[in-house]
């Protein structure tokens, strides 16, 4: 259990913000007879001739019902990348707080951190086991740090992340702690989400874009305290969550079928893929995977990604990484595609 005073930690422009009011704010009745003349929109029915609901709510209240949370604690962002921009703008004062995040992990938290002029510190994982160095954490949080991003399972090193490992960082931390579970649901480990009425100081992240196959409507989540939510909600662009975007979403999360479609095959392939892995001998290690792709250790990384390129197959090169030297990262692909990617791998390891 843990409650700290979200509202003291924003930023105080952002405490003092007035938002935008569109013209679906301050008129919300979006079922009845009448004639909108409020918006400036075209009045002919083109399907899209109207804004979309800033507040997504058919949208949340079909994720509140499937995840268990309540309306008020859900944000819809365009991809979790604008999510993680959202909170970093709402709570780091630039060239003032810091952020830190672990190493190697999402490129996007630096990048997002660079953008805004908040200094962002980078905890390295242990090397054994990519576990949390919590001492190393606590010993780099200062006052001025607000948020703490953890990735779990983490990318690129494909694990989940120690729950009591996180629970420390959670309870000893008091700023936000972003869980990113961009590959939640390819674990058999629980989600975060489950904690949030115990602690108001998490954030959990989940994306349309991995196990639901849609990356390319661009829908990622945010659930949390109602007011770390009221709070983004502030800020974010009225009409971030286009028209086409929550009518897929719509349909799609009211499909039970769908995503278990999707995914039924991941962790068999997974498997094969990992034991046709060791056995090349290219490769110095595979490392374990509660996610949708593989990180291996290979002798020579760039050496290797040319050889599977030239095959017309793209990996990705993580060997700049920190911890990761000399590491690709493969995606577990169709069945069809991961059979051709073995024989690929089998040649090149009999070349070698
Ligand atoms: C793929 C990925 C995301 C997804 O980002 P979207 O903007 O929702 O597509 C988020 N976090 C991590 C760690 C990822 O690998």
């Amino acid at each position: 259990m843990k409650t700290i005073d979200i509202g003291s930690l924003f930023r105080n422009n952002i405490k003092n913000l007035k938002p935008y009011t569109s013209a679906r704010d301050e008129f919300k009745e979006i079922t009845g007879d009448f004639i909108f003349l409020d918006a400036n929109e075209n009045p002919f029915d083109t399907g899209f001739n109207r804004y979309p609901d800033p507040q997504q709510r058919k949208l949340k209240k079909v994720f509140s019902e499937l995840k268990r949370v309540n309306e008020d604690q859900i944000l819809f962002g365009n991809g979790s990348d604008e999510v993680l921009d959202l909170i970093i703008r709402a709570f780091c004062e630039p060239g003032i707080d810091n952020v830190l995040s672990i190493s190697p992990s999402y490129g996007m938290y630096e990048v997002l951190a660079n953008i805004n002029n908040v200094e962002y510190k980078k905890s390295l994982l242990n090397s054994l086991d990519f576990s949390l160095n919590l001492n190393d954490i606590f010993a780099q949080i200062n006052d001025n740090t607000k948020l703490v991003f953890l990735c779990s399972p983490n990318n690129p090193t494909g694990q989940i992340l120690n729950f009591d490992d996180v629970k420390r960082v959670v309870e000893g931390f008091d700023g936000i702690v972003i869980i990113d579970e961009a590959y939640i649901d390819f674990s058999t480990e629980k989600s975060w989400l489950k904690m949030l009425s115990q602690y108001n100081n998490i954030i959990v992240t989940q994306t349309l874009s991995k196990a639901f196959g849609l990356a390319g409507i661009r829908l990622g989540i945010a659930y949390a305290s109602a007011q770390i939510i009221a709070g983004l909600n502030k800020i974010k662009p009225p009409y971030n969550i286009n028209q086409l975007t929550q009518e897929k979403a719509l349909s799609v999360m009211i499909d039970k079928s769908y995503s278990k479609n999707l995914n039924t095959c991941n962790s068999i392939e997974k498997n094969l893929l990992y034991k046709a892995l060791v056995k090349l001998n290219f490769v110095l290690k595979v490392y374990p995977s509660d996610s949708n792709f593989i990180l291996i250790k290979v002798t020579n990384a760039n050496e290797i990604y040319d050889k599977i390129l030239k095959k017309g197959i793209v990996v990705r090169n993580r060997t700049k990484d920190d911890l990761c030297e000399n590491c690709l990262r493969i995606s577990i692909g169709t069945p069809d595609q991961n059979r051709i990617l073995i024989d690929v791998l089998k040649s090149i390891s009999e070349s070698e």
